[in-house]
């Protein structure tokens, strides 16, 4: 029996373990998936070895720790320097990142996105800006501090501020901060939430489970929106296959993961 688990801090919310679960039920893969709340990202790969786990996903604030954490970093997570995916290979921990993969899975039904303002600078905002722009987007990163803008800058995003933005008309604004997450804040003050709704198309949260704050605002200005849950099934979906190695099909894991939305 092979053990999997979550790492964060916050975790209990999280509803992977549902959901790969789900998979390793349906599918009779000999697999059990548990949360591990972990404060310090320093000792998540102790903690892995210790657990004696054969994979894991990582949550907020720890994708970065991650990165670190590991042995040797395979795909999208070398352009980006986040891991939310460990495979443990012959003692070895090899990082993956499915989570920018997932959001645009997540977005396929939106039409033409072309330009994008980000909201937040943390991990999930990296990989989501990257895949953008390899996806020959223009992309804009609005964050409450200045120190993790840098990365973005060099890569050629536009960065702003609070203090200093300046809003151009868009196709999507994302939500990739914790705002509204354990708590009921928006992701930046109103003022700027306001107008950003005003010149968007669509709306999205990687937060998934509840209406954030954010969200009640886009409905509210009859804007298309849509929270994480389908980032969610997205980035989990190619989490599993790499799980089980190839020895369960795609469509049959996104068949028994979409199963578990339904609890
Ligand atoms: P990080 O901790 O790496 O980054 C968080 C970012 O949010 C930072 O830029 C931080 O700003 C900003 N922030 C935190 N609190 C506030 C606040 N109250 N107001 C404004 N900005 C704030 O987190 P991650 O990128 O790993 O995750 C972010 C969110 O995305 C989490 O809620 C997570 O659950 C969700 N997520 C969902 C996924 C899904 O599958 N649906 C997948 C991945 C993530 P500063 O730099 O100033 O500290």
């Amino acid at each position: 029996m092979q053990l999997f688990a979550i790492f964060g801090d916050p975790v209990a919310h999280s509803r992977s373990p549902l959901m790969h679960n789900s998979v390793f039920k349906h599918c009779h893969y000999p697999a059990c998936y548990t949360r591990v709340h972990l404060k310090d990202g320093t000792q998540l790969r102790e903690t892995f070895f210790k657990l004696k786990l054969s994979g894991a996903n990582i949550t907020v604030p720890h994708k970065e720790a991650a990165y670190a954490a590991c042995d040797e970093i395979r795909g999208f997570a070398n352009d980006v320097g986040v891991v939310n995916t460990i495979i443990e290979e012959n003692g070895r921990l090899i990082g993956y990142n499915t989570d920018a993969d997932g959001f645009l899975y997540a977005i396929s039904e939106f039409q033409t996105i072309k330009k994008v303002l980000i909201l937040g600078a943390g991990g999930t905002a990296k990989a989501l800006s990257q895949k953008f722009l390899q996806e020959q987007m223009e992309v804009s990163v609005l964050n409450r501090s200045e120190g993790r803008l840098a990365f973005f800058k060099e890569r050629g995003c536009k960065t702003y501020t609070w203090n200093d933005v300046q809003l151009e008309n868009y196709d999507l604004v994302v939500n990739t901060t914790s705002a509204g997450l354990k708590d009921e804040e928006l992701p930046a003050p109103v003022e700027i939430i306001q107008d950003l709704l005003h010149a968007t198309r669509y709306a999205a949260d990687a937060i998934y489970g509840k209406l954030t704050p954010f969200l009640q605002l886009a409905k509210q200005y009859g804007i298309t929106y849509k929270d994480g849950a389908d980032m969610l099934l997205g980035q989990g979906v190619l989490a599993n296959e790499l799980f089980v190695q190839n020895k369960l099909s795609k469509n049959e894991i996104e068949k028994f993961m979409k199963k578990s939305f339904a609890l």
